[in-house]
């Protein structure tokens, strides 16, 4: 890994067990809004955008998305309409919902990480 993107991945407390599947999606043009190596649980990770390469690779990282259900549309204008007021006139920031799926455009994935699944090239 470049020393640069290293330094980059320290700042941002990238978890050192995802540090080689962020590269990737960085390479991939991801955009990383957040993640956790899981600390003996779940990892998971959170972007918007990229080519597609980790939609196809996921499993191989041992990582699956959560899909969206009815509630990740609904949840935000629910919260709205609790305080009497119209959700049209707000706008939806939320990056997750509630049940954990990803919203406005950010996809999550989770999983038992495997490191590393493609072997490095020397
Ligand atoms: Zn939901």
């Amino acid at each position: 890994m470049k020393r640069n993107t290293l330094a980059t991945m320290e700042r941002l407390r990238i978890d050192e067990e995802l540090r080689e599947l962020v590269g990737q999606l960085w390479k991939h043009c991801y955009k990383t809004t957040d993640s956790c190596e899981g600390h003996g649980s779940e990892a998971y990770i959170m972007f918007t955008g990229g080519d597609g390469w980790f939609e196809d690779n996921a499993p191989k990282y041992g990582l699956a998305k959560v899909e969206n259900k009815d509630c990740c549309p609904r949840e935000f204008q629910d919260e709205i309409r609790k305080y009497g007021l119209d959700p049209k006139d707000f706008v939806d920031k939320r990056k997750t919902c509630g049940c954990g799926a990803g919203v406005n455009g950010n996809s999550v994935y989770r999983g038992r990480l495997i490191q590393n699944p493609f072997k490095p090239e020397f």
